[in-house]
């Protein structure tokens, strides 16, 4: 089930849902400003942050190292290049001040909705206090 990739899988769907539940609202699939046809899985624009969900194969985790033996070469080199992307989008994030929040779908929801909600409590505490 590796190569599941659609756009709104169970696991971002789960992700979602908890954080709608925690009173943060979001965008789905919101663009990446700056980069064209490019989106994150969500965003608070509002606080720049932007969430990536990661599928483990897509996104070479190296929990789960994609197979060598059963990939051609063309998804392994397909893989890598999402890998040296990913690197380049948070880069280009974080020069125009926005946060990065990437998650592998191998986490526990639950720590990736505490991990975003807590950064939406310090951004707006930041922005209260400024
Ligand atoms: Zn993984």
């Amino acid at each position: 089930m590796q190569r599941t990739r659609g756009r709104d899988n169970l696991f971002e769907r789960s992700v979602r849902s908890r954080v709608h539940a925690k009173g943060i609202r979001y965008r789905i699939h919101y663009p990446v400003p700056g980069i064209k046809r490019f989106t994150c899985d969500f965003a608070i624009p509002g606080l720049k942050i932007a969430v990536f969900l990661d599928g483990c194969f897509w996104h070479g985790c190296t929990t789960h190292p994609p197979s060598v033996k059963k990939n051609s070469v063309f998804w392994l080199e397909k893989i890598a290049r999402n890998q040296a992307r990913d690197i380049r989008v948070r880069e280009h994030l974080e020069k125009i001040g926005w946060t990065t929040l990437r998650f592998w779908e191998h986490e526990p929801v639950e720590f990736i909705v505490d991990k975003i909600a807590s950064t939406v409590q310090n951004l707006r505490a930041a922005a209260i206090s400024s």
